[in-house]
């Protein structure tokens, strides 16, 4: 009696509903072996692997077997030729793989003949078999494309999001985080370094790589991009998260458009005015230090330039009450502060039908620019013109497209963003002082760089200095009269009644 070794494989849970499951297939094949006079030594059952024969375990395991006991094995029994294979280049090679070990390869569903005839049906079957598996491939591709236009994104979800019923929807564990990392890096004032450090501290762990790509990803925008299915981005049917506009201002930031606010960093929160506030003798910024006293440590600000004849230091405490007093100096006061809101919505309201004109005049650009660029692909396909003024002309158009797609962008954030803007900034100006001895080291040095750009000098219980923000002005200036008041950039007073 001859000796005879069983393969068995399904790929998906489709073909074990289909009638090609596995313990289907073995009764098969060992009825096939009775009938045909083998004995069956061995079963190699394959469960749900891939197609490609190098990744398949147990064809591999199956093929060492032979390797070690070919004496002692006849036959190889499969149930149909496409258990084996479904590539012809791999059916040829398995074919001759077995032949040469003198091992014959039959099949329990198909011809096993060995005439000219027998052998050009098995080749056929083959044939065939790659066939199917080519349409396969093409199908799912073809489906998975049909989905993609149609606003499906099938790979893998973008932190933030979870895969759903063949789409992904906002993630509810980690989306308000996505949010929170957007909202903050489009304000300008973060680096990408202390957003790491936030979302940390809110329990979110990022590093700078997936930072950087979450704040590219247009998918958090709604848009997906695949080149080889579509030239223009497809509108995904999922719910963004992050609006258009905060998209577009991250990316303006991103690529330089925008510059991002820096404060001026030193990392001692004991000594926030350090660095700031400078020497009254020879204008050398002062460092902060703790000296030791007979019971307890003091801290002062000091001067530590070795040329200074004056060796200027100061206490912390009073150094820090002095610029506080300094502060509530040079708020304005409340019927200041509405005439100041009053008057900017004035200029505002005025202004306004001002921007209105120019966005209508950049949307109109917008459209010419458009239109230019659409007659220049006419004449291109008219061949009017050559590839290469065609390249040239578009990369210009394109530019200016985008320029004026970034004014009209500024345009609309303002009209957005001012009437909010502007009761906030009362309130903190309002505010200025507490804000600024409640708020932490960062928040600190950024309020004293937004009011004295330049640092401030002490001079004798008092602060001298080169600049100061035009939202605060010495009281003394306003005290003379209203009519001086000055506005912050870009805000002309209204003429005088
Ligand atoms: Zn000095």
């Amino acid at each position: 009696m001859s000796n005879a070794i069983i393969y068995t494989r399904v790929s998906t849970k489709n073909q074990a509903e289909e009638g090609y499951s596995l313990a289907g297939q073995e009764k098969d094949c060992k009825v096939f072996a009775e009938v045909n006079g083998y004995k069956v030594s061995k079963v190699f059952v394959e469960k749900g692997e891939s197609a490609k024969t190098q990744d398949r375990t147990e064809l591999q395991n199956l093929m060492k077997f032979c390797i070690a006991n070919k004496k002692n094995i006849d036959a190889i029994i499969i149930w149909k030729i496409d258990r084996l294979t479904r590539d012809i280049k791999d059916f040829y090679r398995l074919q001759e793989f077995f032949t040469k070990l003198n091992i014959r390869v039959l099949f329990a569903r198909e011809n096993n003949g060995d005439s000219a005839t027998d052998r050009l049906t098995r080749n056929l079957m083959g044939v065939l078999a790659q066939y199917e598996n080519d349409q396969k491939a093409e199908r799912v591709t073809n489906g998975m494309k049909t989905a993609f236009l149609q606003g499906h994104w099938m790979w893998k979800a973008p932190i933030g999001y979870i895969m759903k019923d063949g789409n992904i929807e906002p993630d509810p564990k980690t989306a308000h985080y996505i949010k929170k990392i957007f909202k903050l890096f489009a304000t300008g004032l973060y680096q990408q370094v202390q957003i790491i450090k936030i979302m940390a501290d809110d329990g979110f762990k990022i590093n700078t790589n997936m930072l950087c790509r979450m704040l590219k990803n247009p998918l958090y925008n709604g848009y997906m991009y695949k080149k080889e299915w579509s030239e223009e981005p497809i509108r995904g049917i999922f719910e963004p998260l992050i609006s258009e506009a905060e998209f577009n201002k991250v990316q303006d930031i991103l690529e330089g458009r925008k510059p991002v606010i820096t404060a001026y960093k030193r990392n001692n929160p004991e000594f926030p005015l350090r660095q700031f506030i400078t020497c009254p003798n020879c204008n050398q910024p002062l460092t902060g230090s703790k000296s030791k006293g007979r019971k307890e440590k003091y801290a002062y600000y000091h001067c530590h330039n070795k040329d200074c004849s004056l060796k200027f230091r100061i206490r912390k405490d009073r150094l820090e009450k002095i610029f506080v007093d300094y502060l509530n100096n040079i708020k304005p006061e409340q019927n200041l502060l509405n005439l100041f809101e009053a008057t900017v919505k004035d200029v505002y309201n005025e202004k306004l039908s001002i921007r209105l004109n120019s966005q209508k005049q950049v949307q109109n650009k917008l459209i010419e620019l458009k239109n230019r660029k659409s007659k220049l692909i006419d004449l291109r396909l008219d061949g009017i013109i050559s590839e290469e003024d065609y390249k040239f002309k578009t990369e210009q158009l394109s530019e200016e497209i985008q320029e004026n797609e970034f004014r009209l962008r500024e345009i609309d954030e303002i009209d957005n963003n001012l009437c909010k803007c502007l009761k906030y900034a009362c309130k903190m100006i309002e505010n200025i002082d507490t804000l600024w001895i409640n708020g932490d080291l960062d928040l600190k040095q950024r309020l004293q760089k937004l009011i004295f750009p330049k640092g401030l000098m002490y001079y004798s219980n008092d602060f001298r200095t080169a600049e100061i923000s035009s939202l605060f002005i010495k009281k003394d200036t306003f005290k003379v009269s209203y009519n001086h008041m000055v506005l912050p950039r870009g805000f002309e007073p209204l003429p005088h009644p």
